[in-house]
């Protein structure tokens, strides 16, 4: 049997919160900020403490017992659907096997030269290849929800983007298919390759906006404003739902003890750090963590906002202004006015009553130690982007500070996979970063693949002599002796 029978029979009730004027909304219409304020929503379960009547083991033993179940609207982020949008039906949830990415630890070699233990959860591991895949999963089920239950015959997704938001839209969107179309909007010459080919090979359509992200940002803000279109960006609050899993899963696989565990989490848009607070939050609330990980967001030189508010100790003088953005390896990342920055306060503020101080804390690391972070996760062994680049360049900065012990283990957030991202680290093989960047190859880092024999070798000898020619200077190369 396929389907078990197992679903869930639990029904929240979910509203649309405004963290700008606290005006609750109807989740039956499709809103993106508050109509009232332009203020953005968390989206709450109003009966979410009734799940309390149930002890933390129950909890625990279910979420385990699906991890193994056959049921495909259980296999991805609805493996935790009580806590994440229990208003979604089996028949509306899609799954192309987001979630359940790997935990993978930092090896002997690179756990002493960290200093610390740590492991790489690689949420490049998800169909799109990147963790944005956790909340278009959720918020395209629910929109596949709406389009059931208001028959409606076309909708039409739109979302801006420094990449991966695109990528992962087009892919929701082409598998949904019927009514729902997809078109993204990117700023142009500013996403790489593979992201490009992404929306393009899932045949979305790809609209170019010379600028930055921010550009792209107001054009979406723009059409948000006036026109019906279900906008995917972060601002959307299903999106954050489904990016609360990846607390779930890291709760999971630590045996539900996060106790002396930080997670470090790249910032751009402040989506994933939001949900990923959120998501530990909601454990908390019904006992199955008995206490929070300590979070540590992670933000580059050249695109800072945050670290810059949560920079100043004293809460009554911090003072939040966007900021302009200069080129960054971390370019998914790579945002000057995050449009989840009240949710971060939102939670952050929460975190830290339950937490206490220190359980939430913002790091500032140079675009140099981004991709070296990358460069020394990936030849121990990790697919890392450069945005778990950045984590490790924001461990490694925690360390240096004393923010971490060697006791406690650390959690760093991989959001992409590391193919996606191969230009920067071709831009420092062969030293062609432009200057803005501010990077300095170091030789011990750098890669470059080596000719052994020439293309005139090949055109001028006998096959069998080519072979060994070319076998022998592989010989002189690495320096090969004989069987004896
Ligand atoms: C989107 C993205 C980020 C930034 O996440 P936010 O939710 O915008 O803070 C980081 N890394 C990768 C690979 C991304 O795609
Ligand atoms: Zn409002």
């Amino acid at each position: 049997m396929l389907t078990g029978g197992d679903f869930p029979k639990y029904r929240g009730r979910m509203e649309y919160v405004c963290l700008g004027c606290g005006q609750r909304y109807d989740i039956r219409e499709l809103y993106y900020t508050c109509p009232k304020c332009s203020g953005v929503f968390v989206l709450e379960d109003t009966t979410f403490d009734s799940l309390a009547e149930f002890p933390p083991s129950y909890w625990q033993s279910l979420f385990d017992k699906r991890a193994a179940t056959r049921t495909t609207g259980l296999r991805g982020i609805f493996r935790y659907h009580e806590l994440t949008a229990p208003v979604v039906e089996e028949q509306d949830i899609v799954y192309l096997g987001e979630g359940h990415t790997p935990m993978v630890a930092a090896n002997d070699a690179l756990r002493e030269k960290v200093g610390v233990p740590f492991f790489y959860k690689n949420d490049g591991q998800n169909p799109s290849a990147s963790f944005k895949d956790r909340g278009m999963a959720c918020a395209f089920s629910y929109l596949k929800h709406l389009v059931r239950a208001n028959d409606w015959d076309s909708v039409l997704t739109v979302c801006a983007s420094t990449g991966d938001t695109s990528a992962s839209a087009a892919l929701y969107a082409a598998y949904v298919g019927g009514p729902i179309k997809s078109a993204v909007i990117l700023p142009k010459g500013k996403v790489t390759p593979q992201q490009l080919a992404q929306p393009l090979g899932s045949g979305a359509t790809v609209l170019e906006v010379p600028g930055v992200f921010d550009d792209c940002m107001k054009v979406v803000e723009y059409l948000a404003d006036n026109y019906r279109v279900a906008l995917l960006n972060s601002k959307n609050a299903w999106r954050i739902l489904g990016q609360e899993s990846y607390a779930f899963e890291i709760a999971q696989w630590r045996a539900y003890d996060t106790y002396r565990t930080c997670v470090f989490v790249p910032i751009g848009n402040a989506g994933n750090i939001t949900a990923i607070m959120g998501g530990f939050l909601k454990l908390k609330r019904l006992g199955i963590i008995p206490s929070l990980p300590r979070i540590f967001g992670v933000q580059s030189e050249h695109a800072d906002p945050v670290y810059r508010y949560y920079s100043v100790a004293e809460a009554k003088k911090r003072r939040y202004e966007p900021v302009a953005v200069t080129p960054s390896v971390a370019q998914a990342a790579m945002i000057g006015n995050p449009v989840s920055f009240p949710r971060v306060k939102h939670f952050a503020e929460q975190y830290e009553k339950i937490g206490g101080p220190g359980s939430f804390q913002v790091i500032r690391v140079s675009e140099q130690d981004i991709i070296e972070g990358m460069l020394l996760a990936n030849r121990h062994g990790h697919i890392s982007c450069t945005q778990g680049g950045e984590c490790l360049a924001g461990l490694r900065a925690a360390v240096t500070l004393g923010l971490v012990e060697p006791s406690e283990e650390s959690i760093l957030d991989a959001t992409a996979h590391h193919l996606k991202f191969i230009g920067f680290q071709d831009m420092y093989y062969t030293n062609t970063f432009p200057p803005e960047y501010g990077i300095t190859p170091r030789p011990e880092f750098v890669n470059a693949p080596e000719t052994v024999i020439s293309d005139d070798d090949k055109a001028s000898l006998s096959p069998a002599d080519y072979t060994a020619k070319a076998a022998q200077a592989v010989v002189t190369r690495l320096g090969l002796t004989g069987r004896g």
